[in-house]
């Protein structure tokens, strides 16, 4: 056992391991797991060993949010490193992976990500990793972002919402790909496409949801996604579907997957708890794209997430100032499409999913396991294991509160969530041994790093 020097010991009644839950310790040393032991004995704790007793909380790998938008730099007024990381933090994250889209420069350029990297140095409470991104004519950026610790590309085959990110044609996806091929990047889809006869619209009202609900049907995700895994069977380069909201999709995906296609696949804490039906008249901070649809479909990803259909689940925080939500008009076709609520994701997951036969190792698989391997981090983010990162979060899945403004961290406080009750409260949160959140309060040393090995470990720029 190490010396006690630099040691942190955190004793618990409920320490989620891969395959089972113990009560003894986890031993920390230098930010890394080096020790685990069901019991706990004089051993576990060396003399000068800082401990500290989670008692009943559960004990678990820090919550990794593979899809955040930040919006730094050039829209730091929607969303920035600090105010992300720090409501991230106050909701268990121990890692978030930044899009690369509504900051300017989008993530789409070595210049541009070192302009981003600059920005969020120093600013950050949970460690951060980053997409790039992939528009008409930068393939020759891939490979470089790559080798400086990109772990994969987002495109979009539709509108993105910035101008300064254009959406690719099919053959931009496949020169994408061909620069993709033999790296260990994944490609990630906004899957929706326009209609060619556009959508079957029949109310004109823009304060009804329906409305806009009916201006993105399921088939823009459909089509959108049938030719990502054309092209996925055809180039095997590893692709994602972000925030799938279609679930009339899920039988393509199924089938693509069982013919050993490799597609992952994620939904939101949104698409999973909120529904059509409850979106209340002129209500646009309920507004995303793809849409919230309806409490069937609801189900039905609740029913993929259980057979494994849909790899994982994450937040989607995607802020703008309150002035572009619209809410006093109300316009839900004229409002930004996003939701915000990246401190909220554990809880609103655990309070749907603990009614839905859910248990402890599921919520790791799909909000730590899962994210982590798909964004290249699995060889230190994701499980309570010797050698990995020592990020836990401590949190009382059988306590509730009340989602106040005055509690939500991020920059706007513009969330759907906000007046929910939810189920499980987070009391700590650490973050390779360092404590960065304590119940009510995030720490003033702002400890994360940026994330740019690639998972082999071979080494490329340094913070
Ligand atoms: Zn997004």
């Amino acid at each position: 056992m190490a010396d006690g020097e630099d040691v942190l010991v955190i004793k618990g009644q409920r320490i989620v391991l891969p395959d089972s839950i113990i009560s003894g310790c986890v031993v920390v040393k230098n930010g890394k797991i080096v020790g685990i032991e069901a019991g706990y004995s004089a051993i576990s704790a060396p003399l000068g060993a800082k401990v500290l007793d989670a008692k009943n909380l559960v004990v678990m790998p820090g919550v990794v949010d593979s899809h955040v938008h930040v919006n730094e730099p050039g829209r730091t007024e929607w969303e920035g490193f600090a105010t992300a990381t720090q409501a991230a933090a106050a909701g268990g994250i121990t890692t978030i992976v930044d899009m690369p889209l509504n900051s300017i420069p989008p993530t789409t350029t070595m210049d541009g990500f070192n302009t981003k990297l600059n920005c969020a140095r120093n600013k950050c409470w949970t460690d951060v990793a980053f997409w790039g991104g992939v528009i008409p004519g930068n393939q020759a950026e891939i490979k470089p972002m790559v080798s400086a610790g990109i772990k994969g590309f987002k495109c979009f085959l539709v509108h993105s919402g910035v101008d300064e990110f254009p959406c690719v044609t099919e053959n931009d996806v496949r020169l994408a790909m061909m620069q993709m091929q033999g790296t260990d990047a994944v490609f990630l889809f906004h899957a929706e496409v326009e209609l060619p006869q556009g959508p079957p619209i029949t109310s004109q009202d823009p304060s009804k949801y329906s409305t806009f609900l009916e201006s993105r049907p399921e088939s823009m995700e459909n089509q959108a996604i049938e030719m990502v895994i054309k092209l996925c069977r055809e180039y095997r380069v590893p692709c994602h579907i972000v925030h799938l909201s279609s679930a009339s999709a899920l039988p393509m995906i199924r089938r693509a997957r069982a013919d050993g296609v490799p597609l992952t696949i994620e939904t939101t804490h949104h698409y999973l708890s909120l529904t059509a039906e409850d979106v209340p008249e002129g209500a646009t901070q309920y507004k995303c794209c793809p849409p919230v649809r309806d409490c069937k479909n609801r189900d039905s990803l609740w029913d993929a997430l259980k057979s494994r259909d849909i790899d994982l689940v994450i937040s989607d925080h995607s802020p703008c100032t309150v002035d572009l939500k619209c809410l006093e008009k109300g316009d839900f076709m004229a409002a930004w499409g996003g939701i915000s609520g990246v401190q909220y994701g554990l809880s609103i997951f655990w309070s749907n999913a603990c009614r839905r036969g859910f248990t402890l190792h599921d919520v790791v698989r799909v909000l730590c396991k899962e994210p982590a391997k798909l964004s290249r981090l699995s060889h230190r983010k994701g499980k309570i294991a010797l050698g990995m990162d020592a990020d836990l979060v401590l949190w009382n899945p059988d306590e509730s509160f009340v989602v106040d403004q005055k509690n939500t961290r991020h920059r706007n406080k513009v969330t759907p969530y906000h007046n929910m009750e939810l189920k499980g409260v987070v009391h700590k949160t650490i973050l390779r041994g360092n404590l960065v959140y304590e119940r009510d309060r995030v720490c003033d040393h702002p400890a994360g790093q940026l994330l740019l090995e690639t998972e082999q470990g071979s080494p490329t720029s340094k913070i």
